[in-house]
């Protein structure tokens, strides 16, 4: 085999796809659970929201994979709808979004952010909406000071999960679920492949780990078993679980649609297919791994409701769900071969935008997997200094 993949959620199922698209590799998909997108994981319970807005406050190299990510769905959807008619697609459709101010403060500081949105080229259509605007286009809105309106996507990211899984089998990835991979097998100092959980082992002298809010602890126990040794901190702290948790209502009858991604300082509420909304998502950062609903999520979706639309605030509670995001620092994605063991390479750490920043990051790393250009490492470096810090 020429690539191993551990992880088949958005960030694994996206490289499969790019690279059998690109490529005559040899590539092997393997998911813990017999199910991709499975209750827990991060790419069930995304929210799914495309939002050049994702890349707030943080630094360029996390902008880069958002604006481009961003830029790829629409041909991306449209090529999986096309090829796979018999497949649910993504889901994705435009839907622009509705950043709101709600104190006069907030409100100063998003009219700045709005020009950076422009100047930084990541919503060059970003506008400034004054609260009479904002009654206007979105009704459901509570009290505010204005929003910055800009164009942004949403899709269903256990359908795109599952999508690319199927759309790379059939581009001729191996593909094997409700297995787990064990552990890496090393030879000379080098990865040689991956042992399963019952045994079966897989060779392979390229393996990706994209196992999500899982791929801190594991790496940890196989450097340790392996006597390999990184600098900065503990694998279990460079890539850990932050559970997120929403709830979505029932509008009544009469209520008007929700139109925009609305945006708070808080979280967020977007429209679902089945006439609900939703509403999250809590950033829990403690949680470790369990995947749970709390009261103290529910009363912070509350509080969220009261501020964004608090006219929803009496509609009945028709779902719930939460997953863990694979939290890493800043939300800078680790990706790259690990100097310290060749032949590892990490695709992990995509934090709360895994789902605009999947076929960005698979796009990079699959020229690095195929060419191992020089060109193509130096445009994944500081994804790559991430493993080190
Ligand atoms: C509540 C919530 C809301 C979010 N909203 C958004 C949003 O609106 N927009 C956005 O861009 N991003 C959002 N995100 C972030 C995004 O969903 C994640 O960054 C992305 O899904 C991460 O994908 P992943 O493939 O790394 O992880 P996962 O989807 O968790 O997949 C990892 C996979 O690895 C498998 N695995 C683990 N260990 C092993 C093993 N030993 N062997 C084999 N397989 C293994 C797991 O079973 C799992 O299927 C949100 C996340 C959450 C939780």
């Amino acid at each position: 085999m020429d690539i191993v993949i551990i992880g088949g959620g958005v960030i694994g199922t996206s490289l499969a796809y790019w690279l059998a698209d690109k490529s005559k590799l040899a590539v092997t998909l393997l998911e813990a659970n017999a199910n991709f997108a499975q209750n827990g994981t991060a790419s069930f319970a995304s929210a799914g929201l495309l939002t050049p807005a994702a890349a707030i406050g943080t630094n360029p190299a996390i902008t880069r994979l958002i604006k481009r990510g961003f830029d790829l769905y629409p041909e991306l959807a449209a090529r999986l709808k096309k090829d796979h008619p018999e497949l649910a697609g993504s889901g994705y459709f435009e839907l622009d979004q509705l950043r709101v101010a709600t104190t006069e403060a907030e409100a100063a500081e998003l009219s700045e952010r709005q020009h950076w949105y422009v100047e930084a080229g990541l919503a060059t259509d970003a506008r400034w909406l004054s609260p009479r605007e904002v009654a206007e286009v979105e009704p459901l809105t509570g009290p505010n000071f204005g929003a910055i309106h800009h164009k942004g996507g949403l899709l269903r990211p256990p359908w795109l999960t599952r999508t690319l899984a199927r759309a790379a089998a059939a581009k001729g990835v191996t593909i094997k679920a409700g297995n787990p991979v064990a552990s890496l097998i090393t030879g000379n100092g080098k990865v040689t492949g991956i042992r399963l959980q019952d045994g079966e082992i897989i060779q392979s002298e390229k393996v990706v780990l994209a196992a999500g809010a899982w791929s801190g602890v594991w790496l940890e126990q196989q450097l340790e078993r392996l006597n390999i040794t990184t600098p900065g901190l503990k694998w279990s702290q460079k890539v850990k679980p932050v559970r997120g948790q929403l709830l979505a209502v029932l509008p009544p009858p009469g209520t008007p649609p929700l139109r925009h991604i609305l945006a708070g300082a808080g979280g967020y509420g977007y429209p679902r297919a089945d006439g609900s909304i939703a509403f999250g998502a809590t950033e829990e950062h403690e949680a470790g791994f369990e995947v749970a609903i709390t009261p103290d999520g529910y009363s912070k979706l509350f509080s969220l409701m009261q501020s964004l639309a608090p006219s929803l605030l009496q509609a009945p509670v028709s779902e719930n769900w939460s997953g863990l995001r694979p939290g890493s620092r800043d939300g800078l994605p680790l990706m790259g071969e690990l100097p310290q063991l060749p032949g590892l390479w990490l695709a992990t750490g995509h934090f709360r935008s895994g789902i605009v920043m999947a076929p960005s990051s698979a796009e990079l790393l699959s020229e690095a997997l195929i060419s191992g250009s020089e060109e193509s490492k130096a445009r994944l470096k500081a994804y790559n200094d991430a493993t080190q810090v």
